[in-house]
């Protein structure tokens, strides 16, 4: 019986670890990734050759493998040497496999910035998007540990999204010339600080598909909800999601929870690591893990267009 009892905990111990991901792991990433070190992670620079490194390391020792021959995916629209991370965990199924859920987040941020009565000069993006990035990297490990996804999922972490998301334009002609079967995009912008209302996040081009809907429906909480002023901004068009409605014209959307009333540091100089709420992104991130699984396992086709 010992043995058995010993077997059932290491089961019990393996669904545990694999469920959850740690606030100190969260906040790891995010110290790593916006700090002066990195010097704001701007195109061309050390600091996001550093960022990179960082995130290749942490694909290999969670066995995400690369996507391509390697996991840099150097992008020939610009002049200066810059890369897309991305890596992949197959599906499960026979069919399903060839189906690809795209799950990414940028890593670059603006680099430098002068700022009146301010002796900082670096703006280290820690929410923008440092916290999306953390969370992309925590899905990957996720997902390649359990590796139940019927549906094959890239995590792909984009460069030169503040230049005019070059890097998700790239990789999107990429993926559409080695004709790639891409279901959905779901991409993560600015998730480091909560924001009021019923829903844990909002998600840019609500009315476009169903995708709250499905979000929604294997979660305890409403994750996807309704922004107006995402709206008026016209989010949708701003970030890395785009670039795949663009070219594949499937459900592609961002999640984020920065509501324009809850953060004063965008692209500001104080856009720090000690400004994330690390509880609130710890369970954002576990409260998407079950609607994600879902997106990649539904056999019918759930995420639809409007
Ligand atoms: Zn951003």
């Amino acid at each position: 019986m010992k043995k058995l009892i010993f077997v059932f905990f290491l089961g019990f111990l393996h669904v545990y670890v694999v469920a959850q991901t740690k606030k100190t792991v969260v906040k790891k990433h995010v110290e790593y990734l916006a700090s002066d070190k990195l010097q704001g992670r701007n195109v061309g620079t050390k600091g996001i050759e550093k960022a990179a490194t960082y995130i290749e390391r942490y694909f290999k020792k969670n066995k995400v493998k690369p996507f391509f021959s390697s996991y840099r995916d150097t992008l020939g629209n610009l002049r200066k040497v810059a890369f897309n991370v991305v890596g992949v965990v197959p599906g499960t199924d026979e069919e399903l496999k060839n189906e690809y859920v795209v799950i990414g987040a940028h890593y670059d941020h603006i680099g430098f910035k002068k700022e009146a009565n301010s002796q900082d000069s670096i703006a280290n993006g820690a929410n923008d998007d440092a916290s999306g990035t953390a969370a992309v990297l925590e899905f990957a490990k996720y997902f390649s540990k359990k590796h139940t996804n019927k549906r094959s999922i890239i995590f792909v972490l984009f460069t030169a999204e503040e230049m005019g998301l070059l890097g998700s334009e790239y990789f999107a002609d990429r993926l559409r010339e080695q004709n790639v079967n891409v279901y959905c995009m779901l991409n993560f912008e600015m998730i480091g600080v909560p924001m009021k209302g019923d829903a844990m996040s909002y998600v840019t081009g609500y009315d476009m598909s169903n995708i709250a809907e499905v979000i929604n429906k294997k979660a305890d909480t409403k994750l996807a909800g309704f922004l107006p002023t995402a709206k008026k901004y016209q989010l949708f068009k701003r970030s890395d999601n785009f670039s795949f409605y663009s070219v594949f014209a499937v459900p592609s959307h961002t999640f984020s929870t920065f509501d324009f009333t809850n953060f004063d540091h965008y692209h500001g100089v104080n856009d720090e690591a000690d400004q994330m709420d690390y509880l609130h992104m710890t369970q954002f991130i576990n409260q998407f893990i079950p609607a994600i699984t879902y997106v990649c396992n539904e056999t019918a086709n759930v995420v639809k267009l409007k």
